[in-house]
Formats: C-alpha cells, sequence, structure tokens
C-alpha cells in the first residue's frame, strides 16, 4: 500500500529533521572557530596537545574521526545510525 509507505517515510523525515534542528542549535551557540576544553559530542577533555596543534578543535580525537569517516563515506545512513546509539 502506497500510503502507508509515505506515513512511514514521513516518520523518518521528522526525526531526522529534529535531530539536524538540535544539532543545528546547538552548534549555533557555540563562538565560530573557538575550541571547546570537552568534547562536543562524548565530554571526554580534549588534550591540550590536540588543543594547541587545532585550535578550533570541538571533537576528541575518537569523534573527529568518526566525522571524517561518515564524511568521507557520505551517504552512511548507517553509520549515522550506529553513532547516535552510542550517544545514548
Ligand atoms: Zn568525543
Amino acid at each position: 500500500m502506497a500510503g502507508r509507505w509515505s506515513r512511514d517515510g514521513a516518520v523518518q523525515d521528522q526525526i531526522d529533521a529534529s535531530i539536524e534542528d538540535a544539532v543545528k542549535q546547538a552548534r549555533s551557540q557555540l563562538p565560530k572557530g573557538a575550541g571547546l576544553s570537552h568534547c562536543e559530542e562524548c565530554d571526554v577533555e580534549i588534550p591540550q596537545a590536540r588543543r594547541d596543534a587545532v585550535p578550533s578543535a570541538r571533537l576528541c580525537v575518537t569523534c573527529q574521526e568518526l566525522v571524517n569517516e561518515t564524511q568521507k563515506t557520505s551517504g552512511g545512513i548507517n553509520r549515522r545510525g550506529s553513532k547516535d546509539s552510542q550517544l545514548r
């Protein structure tokens, strides 16, 4: 049934949209270009050496690598899903 398909899709779109909104809102509250002392994703302290090397770093090395991987493989819906479940 076509109606059932589009309803499921709409729910998923809504979930995706609210995650994106939350991320955008969180990011917009941070000064652009400023680094953080603790990882934006997992709240681990970002080592001073990393902050010296990357003054705008807002993620620990682990999370930054996850982001890099996601960007590299773009279209990694499964990856994004598993990353979200790690956060819970
Ligand atoms: Zn992290």
